[in-house]
């Protein structure tokens, strides 16, 4: 349905353009003459196409999204070395170190100023939230900004008995790593979307969703043109206590805005469920889009599941991922985000569902009104 900008002919190698013919014959001068003609005709008219792309969003831009690249990531960010990555400990500033170069190397620009770091004070102890963008392609759209996130903290190192190390494989480093595969993605694109995208690891979830309310209060970006969040939780482990949850994914609030109607389009698009669950509303709340909703954004969090087996044990390990479902479910909500950052239209809040009444109000007075 949706046409590939790889069929349009945007991102073929110069490769693919026909080799200048050479004729020396004096009698086919005319015809050389002709031919030539007809050729700059023709890059003339590929010039153009070039100049002025079209960027429909596709599956295939995120095949790049590596099952193998998010397992070894993981293993590190979830490794014993990391100490279950508590707010704040040294193990945590090492995890937004070892972001912030994984960023870099996707291609993405430092967030804040020159630093890919937002420095805070918690504890007597400095914590950051690690923030990397890619600017949007379109002159006046590159001014609205599409925020992709997740928590890296976890609860640290508990108890005295046995394996103490809450490794926080799939809470939440699940989506670090997956995070990173979409930074890639989109910083190989020959156009980027026409949105900023801004792609922001949160420390302090665990401790009450403090990077995000930090960052809420102090945002690198206005918010009044941040046109909506995606937050990711938990997108490693298929074996939720309800059951299985094979290539699908679950958005909180699902009735508040109209993002999830976008991200259900991806998903059909991508062969991967979108549901709304039970407990989708009372999870509003429970994670970072929580401190951005607070503030106007339409924000959202996206997992694969809720309660898992090892859920904030020292059992959630990296070996326990499916990581084939997760690129799968990574490469959909890539998708939706694309969607979203290119659509002309944004997100808007649910008026008429009771349970949004305060973050509308928020919405408003962010818009001035
Ligand atoms: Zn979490």
């Amino acid at each position: 349905m949706i046409k590939s900008w790889l069929e349009s002919g945007v991102g073929r190698s110069s490769c693919a353009y026909p080799a200048p013919l050479v004729i020396r014959s004096p009698r086919l001068k005319t015809h050389r003459h002709i031919i030539i003609v007809a050729l700059v005709g023709i890059l003339a008219v590929r010039h153009m196409a070039l100049a002025a792309p079209q960027n429909a969003p596709s599956i295939n831009a995120f095949s790049g999204v590596s099952a193998r690249t998010m397992r070894a990531n993981l293993r590190f960010l979830a490794s014993d070395e990391m100490r279950g990555r508590d707010t704040p400990s040294s193990e945590l500033d090492l995890a937004a170190a070892w972001i912030a170069s994984q960023f870099e190397q996707a291609g993405l620009e430092p967030g804040v100023k020159d630093s890919y770091f937002q420095v805070a004070t918690f504890r007597d102890k400095s914590v950051r939230n690690v923030i990397g963008i890619l600017p949007g392609s379109d002159p006046v759209l590159k001014n609205s900004y599409l925020l992709v996130s997740g928590h890296y903290d976890h609860v640290g190192v508990r108890g005295t008995e046995g394996d103490t190390i809450f490794n926080g494989a799939n809470d939440n480093g699940s989506s670090i790593v997956a995070m990173i595969e979409l930074a890639k993605c989109f910083a190989n694109m020959k156009v980027r979307p026409k949105r900023t995208l801004v792609f922001m690891a949160f420390w302090g979830e665990e401790k009450g969703l403090q990077g995000a309310f930090y960052y809420g209060k102090n945002p690198v970006f206005p918010l009044a043109n941040t046109v909506a969040m995606v937050n990711m939780e938990q997108l490693g482990r298929t074996d939720d206590t309800d059951g299985p949850q094979i290539s699908r994914f679950a958005i909180t609030g699902f009735d508040y805005t109209n993002l999830p109607a976008t991200m259900s389009e991806a998903g059909r698009l991508a062969g991967v469920a979108v549901d709304k669950r039970p407990q989708g509303d009372p999870y509003f709340m429970a994670s970072d889009n929580a401190a951005l909703a607070a503030v106007g954004v339409p924000a959202h969090t996206v997992s694969v599941s809720y309660a898992f087996p090892d859920y904030h044990r020292a059992t959630d390990h990296w070996d326990k991922i499916d990581y084939e479902n997760m690129m799968k479910v990574t490469k959909a909500i890539g998708l939706g985000v694309f969607m979203l950052a290119e659509a002309k239209t944004t997100p808007k809040w649910n008026e008429s569902n009771p349970k949004t009444k305060r973050y509308v109000e928020a919405w408003k007075k962010l818009q001035g009104g």
